[in-house]
């Protein structure tokens, strides 16, 4: 995985050469994607044996966009590429090292480029995964409104229909042009819509980057270099070598300093410095493998906690898998229509207040409106079987 190859002289074979540098954002993706799933989905399937509350899920980008950070950081520190371009030997130009890096002024300025690299590196797909959560979130929560809306119109139909008042004082109107709902609901739709838009372009744009590229019009290979303005390039197999030369005599350069620079002070601080620098360097060396083994120890873990929870499942069903209970037959003719989402009370068609459930057929609705239907129907508004007040149960989601 470390690509240090001081065995063999000689270009890389052609095929690696001819390999368009198309391949690193794909295997970048892949380590994002490969994170976010860790961190939302396999992490969710043991977390919650060791942390008390889930509230840690509804962080699980944030954290999947750390540990990205980290990755893509100590990779451009250590090869001047993110870890699927290291992978091919392609290096941002500025963070390449120089014999004068070992300076103060030029460590600090290269820490800023990669930290800046890193940055963008993680943003992308940490807002698309947001957004697209975001947008979800959002289609839902405009479904849900407008069937809220119509059937609130359904209703003012029916009462103007009873009693007519043409009177609506202007104020009113105003009062509901401004209002926060209006707002909300303005700006989900405006993500709703905007957002497939905003990544078709930003897609279009990556693509034109990358022809450019390929034709020689330009030397940032993808969107995300065009953004942070890092020429790239493929080193050489003799330039990578050099790098790692270089590498290595910065790095006894640096521990000498340090020796030196501790000196007179205390052996234990010393020793502590010294053993921090050579875990940094370790770090570095050792990315890709930690990257891969973080992979590989979250996977055990997810595996061996689903073991034991398939043990424990088969153990009280004792090996029978029991069906669902058969599902009631709504009244087609007789009975209420279920609205779309099942957020809304099949009687007022609003959110549920309340939740209660008909335990005889297992349809939940507001606890006012069942309970007034089941006293003067005696029967299930959807099903139309019998019911009583007795049926009329409460929710606990526990
Ligand atoms: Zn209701």
């Amino acid at each position: 995985m470390t690509a240090s190859s001081s065995s063999g002289a000689g270009p890389p074979p052609r095929i690696f050469a001819r390999t368009p540098r198309n391949l690193a954002p794909i295997l970048d993706a892949g380590t994002s994607q490969l994170l976010k799933r860790l961190t939302h989905e396999t992490f969710a399937s043991f977390a919650h044996k060791f942390l008390p509350t889930p509230a840690w899920k509804r962080y699980s980008h944030e954290i999947a966009a750390l540990l990205g950070f980290h990755f893509a950081l100590v990779s451009l520190l250590r090869d001047g590429g993110t870890v699927g371009e290291s992978l091919y030997w392609i290096a941002r130009e500025d963070l390449l090292l120089k014999p004068k890096s070992s300076s103060a002024g030029g460590a600090r300025r290269r820490l800023k480029l990669a930290c800046l690299a890193a940055l963008v590196h993680v943003a992308g797909p940490y807002l698309d995964n947001k957004l697209a959560q975001l947008r979800e979130e959002a289609e839902e929560w405009l479904s849900v409104q407008a069937q809220i809306e119509a059937s609130e119109q359904q209703q003012g139909r029916d009462e103007d229909r009873r009693a007519f008042s043409g009177y609506t004082s202007p104020a009113a109107v105003e009062f509901r042009l401004f209002s926060l709902e209006r707002v909300k609901r303005a700006l989900l739709s405006g993500l709703v819509r905007t957002y497939p838009v905003a990544k078709f372009l930003c897609g279009l744009q990556d693509v034109f980057s990358r022809v450019r590229f390929t034709a020689g019009l330009s030397s940032h290979a993808t969107l995300e270099h065009w953004l942070v303005e890092m020429p790239v390039s493929r080193l050489s197999h003799r330039e990578w070598d050099a790098q790692n030369k270089l590498r290595g005599a910065l790095r006894r350069e640096a521990l000498s300093g340090l020796m030196e620079a501790r000196a007179g002070g205390p052996a234990w601080r010393r020793w502590a410095a010294v053993k921090l620098l050579r875990g940094r360097h370790f770090v570095e060396d050792y990315n890709k493998l930690l990257l891969a083994a973080f992979a590989l120890s979250c996977k055990a873990l997810e595996w061996w906690y689903s073991r034991g929870e398939e043990a424990a499942k088969a153990a009280s069903t004792r090996g029978k898998n029991l069906p669902p209970p058969p599902a009631p037959e709504p009244d087609r003719e007789n009975g209420l229509k279920l609205p779309n989402s099942p957020k809304l009370c099949p009687i007022c068609r609003r959110m549920k207040q309340d939740p209660t459930v008909l335990t005889v057929t297992g349809y939940v609705f507001c606890y006012n409106c069942i309970m007034l239907h089941v006293k003067e129907h005696r029967k299930c508004p959807i099903t139309c079987v019998e019911a009583t007040e007795a049926h009329v149960r409460k929710l606990y989601f526990t």
